[in-house]
């Protein structure tokens, strides 16, 4: 059966799932770690339980890739180059080009490098990634699947800033969002539990991890997203401050002399719960001593306040809500988050079914059978996504 492979190219690591497709069957992930450092690490997973892991010293993405792929044949994942039919690349930015995934062309390749300057750190790598496995595997079909694409819905008045018209035109200064693959992943499963068509449904989705977003999806779009120009928008992060008063951040500049630089590293390095809380970026941290340390409690009402707050203009922009749904790190993972946030969510008709909210598994209702509003915990999963786009496009 035809393999697919999903990636996940940053500029010192990679991720990848390898799924059998059309079965959907994730056969093996890894990831290699430390690419250009010492002491590089590939990590494969497969089989039932078995590991794979090798230290040694990975000067660049080509040599990764070719360890990676060598390995899968050593491992007897795959006996042949040829098997891998498909590889489908996470890429963050894609600007206004892009609405959909694509299969990758040169042309494709150079508009990916030329948006490398709304997402410096992400695009070249993602670009790197796509052409080292285009040389590798010169058989399979490459699909570029973006981040911000599913958000080329969103209406003009959600995605235009109120600033000069011409910084638009100029600069495609504008919203863009991210996790779109997340989003559209939940909203599709969503539709599933609720037995609904996603067309017919009003979804508010809740991507909770270290980076977080929330999107309004309206007749199965996204109508608006918390997420700007860059992932630094929105809602409170591990270490981002999501949305932040701009003349603020020149005040603070000013008088803590800070270049633009530096600036943006405390933005997107510095704060966020970690900012508040001088503790941890880390949801548990914080949850662990919640009760003793004041600014652990402070950073997590801060972050309920943002979530409750953008679902609140979610809800009045999209005129009503069928569901709010949980995804990734702590919307998968969080108990006592969900319901903080459900709590304060009674007025729109949310109730929580408590014994429900304490499951594990996945694809939970976590609301009681007569809350007007639903509220789901579905585990994303952006690869298998991916997966599915390179078998669309394969087909085509
Ligand atoms: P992600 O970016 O989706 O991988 O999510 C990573 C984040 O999920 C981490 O920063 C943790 O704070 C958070 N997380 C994972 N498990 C839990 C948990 N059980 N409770 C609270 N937060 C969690």
């Amino acid at each position: 059966m035809a393999k697919t492979m999903a990636v996940n190219a940053g500029s010192s690591s990679l991720k990848f799932q390898l799924l059998e497709m059309p079965a959907e069957q994730v056969i093996a992930k890894g990831q290699i770690e430390r690419i250009g450092l010492k002491d590089s690490i590939v990590t494969i997973k497969y089989g039932d339980g078995q590991k794979f892991e090798t230290i040694e010293d990975i000067d660049n993405h080509e040599i990764g890739i070719n360890k990676l792929l060598q390995s899968l044949l050593d491992l007897h994942i795959i006996t042949d180059f040829n098997e891998i039919t498909g590889v489908g690349h996470r890429v963050v930015a894609g600007g206004e080009w892009f609405n959909q995934s694509v299969v990758v062309t040169e042309n494709v390749l150079e508009k990916i490098d030329r948006l490398a300057e709304y997402a410096p750190l992400h695009n070249p790598a993602n670009a790197m990634g796509i052409r080292v496995f285009q040389k590798l595997l010169p058989n399979a079909i490459s699909v570029a699947v973006f981040d911000t694409a599913f958000h080329q819905t969103m209406p003009k008045e959600n995605y235009l800033y109120s600033l000069p018209y011409q910084y638009y035109t100029r600069y495609g200064a504008r919203k863009y969002g991210a996790h779109g693959t997340s989003h559209r992943y939940v909203a599709e499963r969503a539709a599933v539990m609720l037995d609904k068509p996603l067309t017919d449904l009003k979804l508010i989705t809740l991507h909770l991890g270290a980076g977080a977003s929330i999107t309004a999806i309206k007749d199965g779009k996204s109508f608006d997203t918390s997420m700007g120009f860059t992932p630094l928008a929105g809602i409170t992060m591990a270490t981002r401050s999501g949305d932040v008063d701009p003349s603020l951040i020149y005040y603070i500049q000013e008088h803590e002399k800070l270049s633009n630089a530096e600036m943006l590293k405390i933005l997107n390095g510095k704060s966020g719960l970690l900012g508040i809380s001088s503790i941890s970026s880390d949801m548990r941290d914080l949850l662990d001593v919640i009760d003793t340390n004041d600014h652990a409690k402070l950073a997590i009402d801060i972050f309920v306040n943002r979530v409750v707050k953008y679902i609140g203009q979610y809800v009045a922009e999209m005129g009503g809500i069928d569901a709010i749904v949980f995804t990734a790190g702590i919307g998968e993972n969080s108990v006592p988050l969900r319901k903080m946030i459900i709590d304060k969510l009674g007025y729109f008709g949310i109730k929580l079914d408590e014994k429900q909210n304490e499951k594990r598994g996945s694809e939970i209702e976590i609301s009681t059978s007569d809350s007007a509003v639903k509220a789901l915990m579905i585990p994303t999963n952006e690869e298998l996504m991916i997966a599915r786009d390179v078998e669309t496009l394969k087909n085509k």
